[in-house]
């Protein structure tokens, strides 16, 4: 048998606890609660791939997606992980139903072939950017909240904040004046997770603006399949409107565009599988529109192949990939070419992704 030829595949949860809760206007996490998926080659060679669940936003379940995984992992046993292009679009067909086992299944199959290559995966996808540097997220809660963790990260390093709104409008602007008094200067995106209508939002922006605060970025204002609000939104904002929960496939994304309903479009894994996420990656640089590569609740492994991703192709206006600073310890070793205050260091990975459990299990 081939050394490259997959015969061991394994799933086990990936659990972790979190420094405060992640919340958002859609629901929360309070731990983090993934999958860990393992394929491992004829000669030995590993690979790891993370499938993040988002349960309040995708409706995805774990014990699910752990199912598909297993089934997934027998459908690639004698597989050539050479052949990883037709094993990935074998994945795309089994699991388009369920994105998140979709994303940790090619993540594993491309962490083995870049293993098994010698290269790292942010080689592997083209090795443009070396280094990306993270915004923070700034979840929904009180003022004082916001402003104590602001401090902190500013303190750390950070630069960049991502708040989360569209709970309470009030609240919200308090946040938001919170976030600045913290880091006064700093650039602010916003995401309101589908929370308004494209009236309440375009209010909302013009509150924040008679406060001094304009977002370089404002992501999923209304909700999903409101493309109308986006267009309409787009037109009338001065900052580009960024589709995530509106662009979940590559259909929705071909048809954001053909309708010139957003300025930028958020690129996850756990939403589109490595396949689709670089054909949206294609298109929306063709069209000229803006990119933020982002993930739900991520532990190293997961970030740290996003950045792979988004630093080898290259062309990322915005970088959101901070969840492995909300969690305490995922058990997973080797990310330190990520620093404390959020700066993926791409070209200090030796092989793969760079991350694998403690212990290589
Ligand atoms: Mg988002």
């Amino acid at each position: 048998m081939k050394s490259s030829v997959i015969n061991k595949a394994s799933v086990r949860k990936l659990d972790a606890e979190l420094f405060t809760p992640f919340t958002i206007s859609s629901g929360s996490h309070s731990s983090m609660t993934n999958a860990l998926f393992t394929l491992q080659s004829a000669g030995g060679e590993k690979g790891w791939g993370e499938a993040a669940i988002a349960t309040h936003i995708t409706g995805e379940t774990r014990a699910a997606t752990m199912r598909n995984l297993e089934r997934a992992g027998e459908a690639l046993l004698g597989l050539d992980a050479a052949d990883y292009l037709g094993a990935m679009c074998l994945l795309e067909k089994r699991l388009d139903g369920n994105r998140a086992a979709l994303a940790g299944a090619e993540m594993a199959l491309l962490d083995l072939a870049s293993r098994l290559q010698g290269v790292s995966l942010w080689r592997f996808f083209g090795g443009r950017q070396a280094r990306l540097k993270t915004d923070i997220t700034v979840v929904i809660g009180s003022a004082d909240a916001a402003l104590d963790f602001t401090r902190k990260m500013r303190a750390r390093g950070f630069r960049i904040f991502k708040v989360k709104t569209g709970s309470d409008m009030d609240e919200d602007f308090r946040r938001l004046e919170a976030v600045r008094k913290a880091a006064p200067g700093c650039p602010v995106y916003l995401d309101a997770n589908c929370a308004y209508t494209a009236a309440q939002a375009e209010g909302f922006l013009k509150g924040l603006a008679r406060r001094g605060i304009v977002p370089e970025v404002v992501e999923q204002p209304v909700r999903k399949g409101d493309d109308d609000g986006l267009a309409w939104l787009s037109r009338r904002l001065p900052m580009p409107v960024c589709a995530d929960e509106s662009a979940y496939s590559l259909d929705d994304v071909f048809r954001l565009l053909r309708k010139k309903a957003v300025g930028a479009l958020n690129i996850k894994l756990t939403k589109l599988g490595f396949l689709r996420a670089r054909e949206v990656w294609t298109l929306a640089r063709a069209k000229g529109l803006k990119l933020m590569m982002g993930e739900m609740v991520e532990s190293e492994l997961a970030s740290a192949a996003a950045a792979a991703f988004a630093g080898g192709l290259g062309g990322f206006d915005f970088i959101d990939l901070d969840t492995p600073f909300f969690i305490k310890d995922s058990g997973l070793r080797g990310a330190s070419f990520l620093s404390r205050n959020g700066v993926y260091s791409l070209d200090r990975v030796k092989a793969g992704i760079g991350v694998s459990p403690a212990g290589g299990r």
